[in-house]
């Protein structure tokens, strides 16, 4: 009977990883997946995981399961990272997933339970990812305007215009920080514009954290999220651990339903946990245990949180690096928004001939609608692609 199933594209960005690798060329350099590498290319396991991976290995007793939510202690942690004190943690339903990408995927599925004609608002782009889960479900999407081609920076006016149309029984999707794929992000008041408008019309925003940490620092990055639950009435955020603990492959993350009372937050609470037993039941555990440990271990955090500030440190070089070459070799001020930029990615505002005259004559490898991580670079390789850049008339 499989053979009714029509055949499925294939992942661009694996597609791009693939070619990557056949590439004979030793000057390569590789943009392309958004996975956080150091100087030398390679993704650290950050130190506080390894030890905390160290101390759990001689001191798990058993493997067991867990709670269909996950490990309570991970919620409570997690929420106050994501959350701090923007809201009473007694109105925050919460259920560990297999990464982000199953947070993601049930809020959208707990919105459809809800109101079976859901409407997703995305942003014009998006992570490739969110729309795929969309079809896949048969979710009504629409796009808002976000991307500048222009400034490469948001088109506000735009994505306010849009926004104008959701109605009560939308879901909204925001990128809490770092947006990819473009890295231009929305200021505090343009915030308060979008909450505003979130309040007028009763639409529910759904937020996508998943590189908090990786644009202004822990803080800074989590002051959107807690700005929108502090203020709507309801809304879901979905927290990724892949990027800023490196755990990518152990699939950790975290659903959070915040409501305004301890009665819809039982309500809430049941439908996360029903979500998890009906699509895999128990949560992975062994990330989120991680996660937990570093974060209430004080020495453990300090020391995670150094060195999430060091990755973002040097990322934030690299881009103020490639922006200063640029410069000089353009003579012109007009890649200055790479710096102005935040998270791993940016996107450069290439025509896709560009993407494909980098990749064909500088072994620049970047996604095609010309997203480069920014982590793929170093020192050495900045001045490579300005030059590429510039010479392939971007
Ligand atoms: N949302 C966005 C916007 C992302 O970029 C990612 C990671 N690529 C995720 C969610 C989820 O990542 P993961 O499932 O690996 O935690």
């Amino acid at each position: 009977m499989f053979e009714t199933i029509k055949e499925q594209p294939a992942d661009k960005i694996l597609m791009l990883m693939q070619a990557y690798r056949e590439d004979p060329r030793s000057d390569k350099i590789d943009l392309g997946v958004g996975v956080y590498k150091d100087a030398e290319g390679h993704t650290p396991i950050m130190r506080a995981i390894k030890a905390a991976e160290k101390k759990l290995w001689e001191t798990e007793t058993t493997k067991s399961y867990t709670g269909l939510a996950g490990d309570p202690g991970f919620a409570d942690a997690m929420v106050a990272l994501v959350l701090g004190d923007a809201v009473a943690r007694g109105n925050v339903a919460a259920a560990a997933t297999p990464g982000g990408t199953g947070a993601v995927r049930q809020a959208f599925d707990m919105a459809k339970m809800a109101n079976p004609d859901v409407r997703v608002f995305v942003s014009d782009p998006t992570w490739p990812n969110h729309l795929s889960i969309l079809k896949h479900m048969k979710i009504e999407t629409v796009m808002y305007r976000y991307f500048d081609a222009d400034s490469r920076g948001v088109d506000f006016e735009g994505m306010l215009a849009d926004l104008a149309q959701v109605r009560k029984g939308d879901l909204v999707l925001l990128h809490g920080c770092c947006h990819n794929p473009t890295g231009a992000n929305l200021n505090t008041t343009q915030w308060q514009a979008v909450i505003d408008l979130l309040l007028k019309t009763g639409a529910t925003p759904m937020v996508d954290l998943a590189y908090q940490g990786f644009g202004d620092g822990l803080e800074e990055d989590a002051a959107a999220v807690r700005m929108i639950a502090a203020s709507v009435p309801e809304c879901l955020i979905a927290a990724s651990c892949s990027k800023n603990f490196g755990i990518y492959r152990e699939r950790t993350g975290l659903l959070m339903a915040v409501a305004q009372d301890a009665g819809a937050q039982k309500l809430n609470q049941g439908t996360l946990n029903y979500l998890n037993r009906q699509n895999f039941s128990f949560p992975p555990d062994h990330g989120a245990r991680l996660v937990t440990m570093v974060l209430t271990d004080p020495e453990l955090r300090a020391d995670w949180a150094a060195e999430l500030e060091e990755m973002r440190g040097g990322m934030l070089d690299l881009r103020q690096q490639l922006a200063d070459e640029l410069q000089r070799l353009s003579g012109s001020d007009r890649f200055g928004f790479i710096a102005q930029h935040r998270g791993m990615f940016s996107r450069i505002g290439a025509a896709p001939e560009q993407v494909e005259t980098l990749r064909r004559d500088h072994g620049v490898y970047m996604v095609g609608d010309s997203r480069m991580n920014i982590a793929g670079l170093n020192a050495k390789t900045v001045p490579i692609l300005a030059d590429a850049i510039v010479k392939s008339g971007v």
